[in-house]
């Protein structure tokens, strides 16, 4: 049963809920959501749901109807974010994980030879397996612990979690000395010992689904692994035994959506072993991922002719590289974002953070406009990390004067959107903000959806509130659908929602984000009702300048966005667009802006892309001779 407890529950009112179910068996969990507390009640026990509800601090109790209870959504609503390692790598949420590596160690020098490579091309975490199931005895069987000790050497080299397959309760103990997650493989889905003793470690899990197992078996071999003592558990989708000869296993792909309906896991999958084919394994790798899974694990071998398992399947990391890049273009269509890789930390350097963004030591504060929900705290989560504290503030100035003053360290501001155009307020507050500056940039894909309070239905809303540019972006919704409703401009669209949930409008609805639904425990009628799905926003990520080289840490920049006022002379824009185009530069971007209070004269936005930061900087000193002034709003990487 899923126990939910009032807002002003007091820690003894917890304690005593807690006690009373674990006198009658129940094990408990507590999960703390955005809005509510709630205990979930699993176990053998049986208890009157009334006796539950009359306890003082509960404010309702729900029976959990499926038979996997930990694992379910009814018991947890958001998603949870499995993390890998010392790196901290992250499963789940917005973001897109890839893991890679061999089917098997087969010595020193192949796993490390193939973890240079994938690291370079984009993976975050290493699998190979040091203890194979394979379907026949007399096919190589891995090389046990001492595959360990290589696995854990090239993870620790190239900074990535490790990941592998456990076979036997007895290996629990040993392996997890050397590994940062466990891998349970198809054939032993349902092997219970194993989900027992592995689950009492509380350690990361990947769980691939058995090769004939229902995705409720699926969910039941979770549960198992939950139920002992890991909450940490990461699905994978491998393929499932078909009539169908022309591949390994038939990937079912369906599964993925129809998981993220039922649990709150992360769900990734594995077009290797789904296809058995190397061919088939980048096309099915994006078609899992644009099924919505939260990554892929995929086999890479440095020579995979030479393979001792699973060599026809294993791709060559050329094509790897290719497949990343792919995933990396897919992502912003489906809203989200490749986990980043953590950086390697050089031999005798202590690391402070995992993150190549914190400022050392002390927790970042991250402010963005809008509510909580907000697409901007979107872009933030997605720049930052989902644990990553947020300050949402009223106005894009406010987010400046934060940062100047060192309120918070950095902000997450629009700058474009591909239909609305420019954003020129905070173009202008950069202008005149010297000191601050751009390091870094973030796109989200803006998804527009129909939110309303629970239970009311589109015939009932007489009120559609959100920001004008949210009323124009689905104004062919609105037409067709709630023509009869007026449209509210509203000063944000995040604000809208929580704005008819404060004031319990059941007959209005509003359109916002999904996060900000979420957030506010309402209802999503109808998802994706913007016109043009080919909507995208752009933020850039501002701070301080000493702050500048916390966050750029061991990232390599390729973009300057520069802001330049003209000489008064003919052939002057010309002559400053001639040197960058000289020195073969791309030229991404280039506006005019009015110069406040000297009409008719401009200053020039200007986006230039580069390879070498300093041949770029001698590009600004030229450029800063030919034109009357010219500021450098930042240099960072590009991410679009
Ligand atoms: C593997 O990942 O190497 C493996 C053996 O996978 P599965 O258990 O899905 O067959
Ligand atoms: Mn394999």
């Amino acid at each position: 049963m899923i126990v939910i407890l009032k807002n002003n529950a007091t820690a003894q009112e917890k304690d005593k809920i807690k006690s009373v179910l674990e006198e009658r068996g129940f094990i408990i969990k507590e999960i703390k959501g955005q809005q509510d507390t709630v205990l979930g009640a699993v176990g053998m026990a049986h208890m009157d749901l009334r006796e539950v509800e009359v306890l003082p601090g509960v404010a309702s109790v729900i029976p959990i109807s499926k038979p996997y209870k930990l694992a379910s959504r009814e018991l947890k609503k958001e998603d949870t974010v499995v993390t890998v390692g010392k790196n901290k790598v992250k499963i789940g949420g917005n973001r897109v994980v890839i893991m890679a590596g061999p089917c098997a160690i087969e010595s020193r020098s192949q796993i490390m030879e193939i973890a240079a490579s994938v690291r370079e091309a984009g993976a975050v975490i290493l699998r190979g397996g040091a203890f194979k199931p394979r379907t026949s005895p007399y096919s190589f069987q891995g090389l046990g612990e001492e595959g360990l000790r290589y696995l854990r050497e090239a993870g620790d080299k190239y900074s990535m979690p490790v990941c592998t397959e456990v076979v036997s309760p007895r290996d629990v103990a040993m392996m997890s000395n050397y590994i940062d997650m466990f891998q349970i493989g198809a054939r032993n889905m349902q092997n219970f010992e194993l989900l027992k003793e592995v689950g009492k470690t509380g350690m990361p899990v990947l769980l691939k689904r058995g090769i004939s197992a229902t995705i409720e078996e699926w969910l039941m071999a979770a549960e198992y692994l939950m139920a002992n003592g890991t909450d940490q558990v990461v699905l994978c989708e491998r393929g499932i035994r078909t009539y169908e000869k022309a591949t390994r296993n038939t990937l079912d792909c369906s599964a993925i959506p129809v998981l993220k309906k039922l649990t709150h896991l992360p769900v990734i999958g594995d077009p290797s072993h789904a296809t058995g084919v190397r061919d088939l394994v980048s096309p099915m790798a994006l078609a899992i991922v644009a099924s919505g899974a939260h990554g892929i694990t995929v086999e890479v071998h440095n020579h995979p002719d030479k393979a001792l398992s699973d060599g026809p399947q294993s791709l060559y990391p050329q094509q790897f590289e290719k497949l990343v890049r792919d995933i990396q273009a897919l992502c912003p269509v489906i809203g989200k974002s490749l986990e980043a890789r953590p950086r390697i930390i050089p031999e005798g350097i202590k690391d402070d953070s995992a993150s190549s963004s914190s400022l050392s030591g002390k927790e970042r504060i991250v402010a963005f406009q809008g509510e909580r929900g907000a697409f901007s705290e979107l872009a933030t989560r997605r720049a930052f990390g989902d644990d990553v504290k947020v300050l949402p503030l009223p106005t894009f100035k406010s987010c400046f004067d934060a940062v100047k003053t060192g309120n918070v360290d950095y902000a997450v501001l629009p700058v474009e959107n591909t239909l609305g155009g420019t954003i020129y307020d905070n173009l202008d507050l950069l202008e005149s903000h010297p000191g601050i500056t751009v390091v870094g940039e973030e796109q989200v894909r803006v998804i527009h959806n129909l939110i309303v309070n629970p239970g009311t239905k589109i015939e009932d809303i007489k009120r559609v509130y959100s920001h004008p540019q949210g009323l124009a972006q689905c104004k062919e919704f609105l037409e067709k659908h709630l023509s009869y409703a007026t449209p509210i401009p509203f000063f944000d669209t995040a604000g809208s929602v929580s704005y008819i949930k404060k004031e319990k409008e059941l007959d209005s609805a509003a359109i916002a984000g999904s996060p900000a639904a979420a957030f506010n425990d309402m209802e999503i009628l109808k998802e994706g009702i913007e016109t043009n799905p080919r909507n995208y926003t752009r933020f850039y990520i501002i701070t301080r300048e000493e702050n500048e080289k916390f966050f750029k840490r061991g990232k390599k920049s390729d973009t300057a966005s520069l802001l330049f006022t003209l000489k008064d002379e003919p052939g002057a824009l010309f002559n400053a667009l001639k040197i960058i185009a000289d020195r073969g530069h791309n030229m991404s971007k280039l506006e005019s802006r009015p110069i406040q209070g000297r009409p008719w004269e401009y200053s020039f936005f200007a986006e230039i892309w580069f390879e070498d930061e300093d041949y770029a900087h001698e590009t600004f000193r030229i450029l800063g001779k030919e034109t009357a002034n010219l500021r450098v709003l930042g240099v960072y990487k590009r991410n679009h």
